[in-house]
């Protein structure tokens, strides 16, 4: 009898791959040390809240333009629980205001100077430098560099500093200027290549998506993301197998032994989709140098304060998905989501319900306050920016050791991992957040083509 694919890690990369196995009809076992499935994304109430539905503690939504989650809905049954954000303006807190976010926009890049102009947000010496870059011919983008690297000189450090870095760093709680933007930015580094004027670049991307435009670009599931997660269990069912943290791997004969809660399990093959620095303790004593890269990825550490309260104690209208922070700005939180605004099925008529992150990789104030702490600032912070006035519910979700940083050169470290473990340690593959992406599309996409190769 073959033994089966042993799946290390039940957050969504584990979830896809194990799943894509038995759709395969393969034998899967899979190992996840916590009590529940999900890893990054859960969902659960908010205590004493009144509201008649749990809320996303982490992702509450996903890029529907990459169609993997998309499709993963469909072929469980989720389909028809699909639903488009309400597509309200974004804003950015700046100099005591919310000013519009410039649109169009590639992944915060904005390429147009009327809605620059228009936005209040870029002062007119930082429009005029932005005006005179924008359209310099610069040579192609060779190999990967970091966002900072490419996009500072072609749009001024003025749209930099207030629009790209609070976007791009805020998906990664990192800095814009350190992250690679292949892996990071990839429709970025695509104009980037393209060399000449990133405005005409960045146009034709615009233009482009546009035909090929079908549905919304981003898509959520009703009722919250861990229906994904809930539904991938089932179909599951016991090959799934929680509180059991894969220990030590070891060769056999027939491929590989993974320890686990005092066991040990003959398998094939081995997806590893645990965070990067189990993987590394791992698969150390078969490829040494792929542990010593993967133990090398520093992470982000973010935290997410749920705040619910009457909308009529919010002198600000809510007519918007929420805003981000510049770190000039000098506040804990790093962008502020109105969930009630930007989502249907989060909206009761009467509550607001804000999800405000804080964290980011060069800003670890929050790690050392108590969580008493936090909430007192970030709800002071609500009171600066939303004229919040009164005392909301707060549910605090920690995320430490959260999110990947990408520095440049990330993706060919993770072609070297993929060769040294099919030269040395055939049978083990690497998956997940610290590879090739971390939105839920791209882990969806690794663990499948984990489960495909
Ligand atoms: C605050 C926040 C907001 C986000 N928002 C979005 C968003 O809006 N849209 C989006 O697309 N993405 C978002 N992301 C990113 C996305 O949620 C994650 O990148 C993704 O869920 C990571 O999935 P993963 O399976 O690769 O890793 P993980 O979710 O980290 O799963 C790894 C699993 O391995 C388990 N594990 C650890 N050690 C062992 C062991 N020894 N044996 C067995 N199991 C082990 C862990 O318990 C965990 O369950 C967000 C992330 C965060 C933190």
């Amino acid at each position: 009898m073959n033994s089966p694919v042993v799946v290390v890690g039940g957050g969504i990369t584990g979830l896809a791959a194990a799943y894509d196995l038995v759709e395969q009809g393969r034998e899967v076992v899979l190992l996840e040390a916590d009590g529940r499935l999900g890893g990054k994304v859960n969902a659960g109430p908010i205590e004493n809240a009144g509201l008649p539905f749990d809320v996303d503690m982490a992702a509450d939504g996903f890029l529907a333009r990459q169609p993997e989650v998309v499709e993963l809905c469909h072929e469980l049954g989720l389909g028809d629980q699909l639903v488009a954000p309400t597509g309200a303006q974004a804003y950015i807190w700046f100099d005591g205001a919310l000013r519009n976010i410039p649109s169009p926009s590639v992944l915060g890049v904005p390429f147009e100077i009327e809605p620059i102009e228009a936005s209040d947000l870029i002062s007119a010496a930082g429009t005029a430098d932005f005006a005179a870059r924008i359209d310099a011919p610069a040579d192609p983008l060779v190999g990967d560099a970091s966002v900072g690297e490419v996009l500072r000189p072609r749009v001024g450090a003025e749209v930099f500093e207030r629009l790209i870095d609070p976007l791009l760093g805020g998906i990664n709680a990192g800095e814009a200027d350190k992250l690679s933007i292949n892996a990071g930015a990839a429709q970025l580094a695509d104009a980037a290549r393209v060399g000449g004027s990133l405005r005409a670049a960045l146009r034709a991307q615009v233009d482009a998506n546009l035909a090929a435009a079908a549905g919304p670009v981003f898509n959520g599931l009703e009722g919250g993301n861990h229906k994904l997660i809930d539904a991938l269990g089932a179909a599951l069912g016991d090959r799934v197998h929680t509180n059991t943290a894969a220990e030590r791997l070891e060769r056999s004969d027939g491929g590989w032994r993974v320890w686990a809660g005092g066991q040990c399990i003959d398998a094939s093959r081995v997806i590893l989709a645990s965070p990067s620095w189990v993987t590394a303790g791992l698969i150390a004593p078969f490829a040494p140098e792929s542990a010593a890269v993967l133990a090398g990825i520093a992470y982000g550490d973010a935290v997410l304060v749920t705040f619910v309260i009457d909308k009529s104690r919010l002198a600000c209208s809510l007519d918007g998905s929420g805003f981000l922070v510049p770190r000039s700005q000098d506040l804990l939180m790093t962008a502020c989501s109105w969930s009630s605004s930007k989502w249907a099925h989060y909206d009761d008529g009467t509550h607001a319900i804000l999800r405000v992150s804080a964290g980011r990789s060069d800003d670890t104030r929050w790690v050392d306050m108590a969580q008493a702490d936090v909430v007192d600032t970030l709800r002071g912070e609500l009171v600066t920016t939303m004229g919040l006035d009164g005392d909301p519910i707060a549910r605090v979700t920690e995320w430490r050791q959260s999110l990947p940083q990408y520095r440049p050169g990330h993706l060919e470290r993770c072609d070297e991992i993929d060769a040294q473990l099919a030269a040395e340690a055939a049978g083990l593959t690497v998956a997940g957040a610290q590879m090739r992406g971390l939105g839920l599309p791209a882990c969806v996409r690794q663990g499948r083509a984990a489960a495909q190769s």
